[in-house]
């Protein structure tokens, strides 16, 4: 809470509980629509937040009443001591969703690991379930590893798993209609995740995204969508279950359908950076002040600078031409 008791709120009287935080720019994967092929400079090792760093600014953001943090990446799983990182980030008063998002390479052998460090929610990101077009679209042979991932984060309990696939024209869209089925049959999330024209990949020029409402008349053919009600931590996604589905479905927007109304997120780069909109590129140097020597109360008032920053809406961008600026390995998507 504010100081006054008042939660985080920015200029439009959005409530901001929502923090995502990139811990790292690296990534084992180089999925065409997020990274070029050939590599991308990295950030210097000390460029990047400590853990220490991270948790302090999370415990000031719990304090103004964040209550979600989703850890990403790059891939979040890639960074040493990770582990404990999410340990202590559970420990933390006042957050009561810890959740991550990985593309499930390295999940399979720390799946118990991170049950252990009180994780329970987890989104993988999963775009083809074949696997020669799979390394197509990552640059990586390891389609079995991620679905064995999958498989095993149901055995071991962790609730809900989401599974995000980006749709691309021409490369993925034929796949549509099985990963709904996927959730006819298990208790899986299926998120529809429109493409968002980014200047960083090199083949994301050539990629037209599918609209969410061309993805939705296509599987409304598999039976009855029934609308799920949102949760205050939600996020964009409009939410369907088939009926008697023991999975759902979900359509994340961000190009046909602005969802900037309900938005109750802010980020945090992995370079210390306060980013109030995914799609806009203001953000606010936060490690500059924490390296030299802030008080929490002079770094809490840069997170409530950064929600008063927050854009009632981003812009459009339908293609190469009006691509969004930054990169999303650093910004954590
Ligand atoms: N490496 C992890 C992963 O892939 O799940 C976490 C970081 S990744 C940047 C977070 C999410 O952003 C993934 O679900 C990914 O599919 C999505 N993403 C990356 N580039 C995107 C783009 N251009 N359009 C839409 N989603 C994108
Ligand atoms: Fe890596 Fe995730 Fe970007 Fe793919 S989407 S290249 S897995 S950061």
């Amino acid at each position: 809470m504010k100081e006054n008791g008042t939660p985080l709120t920015d200029a439009y009287k959005r409530r901001l509980n929502y923090l995502r935080i990139s811990i790292t720019d690296r990534c084992n994967l180089r999925c065409i629509y997020c990274m070029p092929a050939g590599g991308v400079p990295k950030l210097r090792h000390g460029d990047i937040l400590t853990y220490e760093e991270i948790l302090r600014l999370s415990r000031i953001a719990a304090d103004l009443g964040i209550e979600k943090i989703r850890v990403t990446g790059g891939e979040p799983l890639v960074r040493k001591g990770v582990l404990d990182f999410l340990r202590s980030m559970a420990g933390i008063p006042g957050i009561r969703d810890l959740a991550l998002t990985t593309n499930g390479v390295l999940l399979g052998e720390n799946l118990e690991k991170l049950k252990a460090a009180g994780l329970k929610r987890l989104n993988i990101s999963l775009d083809s379930l074949r696997p020669e077009r799979f390394r197509e679209i990552t640059g990586h042979d390891a389609f079995h590893q991620v679905w064995e991932a999958v498989q095993g984060a149901r055995r071991l309990g962790f609730s809900p798993i989401r599974i995000n696939m980006v749709v691309i024209r021409g490369r993925n869209d034929d796949e549509i209609l099985d990963f709904a089925e996927l959730s006819l049959k298990h208790p899986y999330h299926i998120r529809y995740i429109e493409y968002m024209p980014f200047g960083g990949s090199e083949e994301g020029h050539a990629i037209h995204h599918v609209p969410s409402s061309e993805i939705k008349k296509m599987v409304a053919g598999l039976g009855r969508l029934q609308p799920v009600s949102r949760d205050p931590f939600d996020g964009p996604a409009d939410r369907y279950r088939f009926e008697g589905a023991p999975g759902e479905i979900g359509f994340i927007s961000p190009i046909s359908h602005h969802f900037c109304a309900v938005c109750n997120r802010l980020r945090l780069t992995a370079s210390g950076r306060l980013r109030p909109c995914l799609l806009s590129d203001r953000e606010l140097d936060v490690v500059g002040p924490l390296r030299n020597g802030a008080s929490d109360r002079e770094l809490s008032e840069i997170f409530i600078k950064a929600a008063m920053n927050k854009p009632y809406a981003h812009s459009p961008a339908r293609d190469s031409s009006t691509a969004f600026s930054g990169q999303m390995w650093s910004i954590g998507g």
